[in-house]
């Protein structure tokens, strides 16, 4: 993926110690991923690396914005996102992913693209819950119209089971009645 070149770290020709990377995260970066659940947002990557002579430790801090869609209103609205994560890269014989966090690569590798890890970091700190900020209680900044539009089809819709189940209570006495 050409557009993701900017997270690719030619680790072969950085000298021992560490490194600093920062990354601009928006729609651009996820357009490069078909199965996002986020389309935009605005989010700021700040990357140590820290290069020792059998790993490569990466400290990932990731903070700001990206939009996702209310569960009440189904507008957007930007969810705040912090993360620090790490990551470490320990250099072996064959590429193996030994935990979350400890990845083997082959010594014979010369570069890692971050963008993946990135994308994943994001992804697993979304909320399960999305609502507009302000919360469920006041909905403050829900798109106001469609909640109305929302509790009217929902007072609709139960009206009409009370109506039905007034009738079928009306049809049981109508058999006391005449039987
Ligand atoms: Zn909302």
């Amino acid at each position: 993926m050409a557009a993701l070149k900017e997270f690719q770290i030619a680790y072969v020709g950085l000298s021992l110690g560490k490194h600093e990377f920062s990354y601009k995260i928006n729609e651009k970066f996820f357009s490069c991923f078909n199965e996002s659940e986020v389309k935009s947002g605005n989010v700021k990557c700040a990357l140590l690396l820290e290069k020792k002579s059998d790993m490569l430790v990466l400290d990932f801090s990731i903070k700001g914005y990206v939009d996702l869609e209310c569960d009440l209103c189904l507008d957007d609205y930007p969810q705040d996102i912090i993360i620090d994560s790490k990551l470490i890269f320990k250099f072996g014989e064959f590429y193996l992913e030994q935990s979350d966090e400890i990845i083997v690569i082959p010594t014979t590798q010369a570069e890692i693209n971050v963008a993946q890890y990135i994308y994943e970091f994001i992804h697993l700190a979304l909320p399960a819950k999305r609502v507009h900020p302000g919360g469920l209680g006041d909905r403050m900044n829900c798109d106001k119209e469609v909640i109305k539009r929302l509790e009217n089809l929902s007072h609709s819709k139960s009206n009409k089971k009370k109506a039905t189940q007034t009738d079928s209570r009306w049809e049981e006495l109508k058999k006391l009645k005449f039987d």
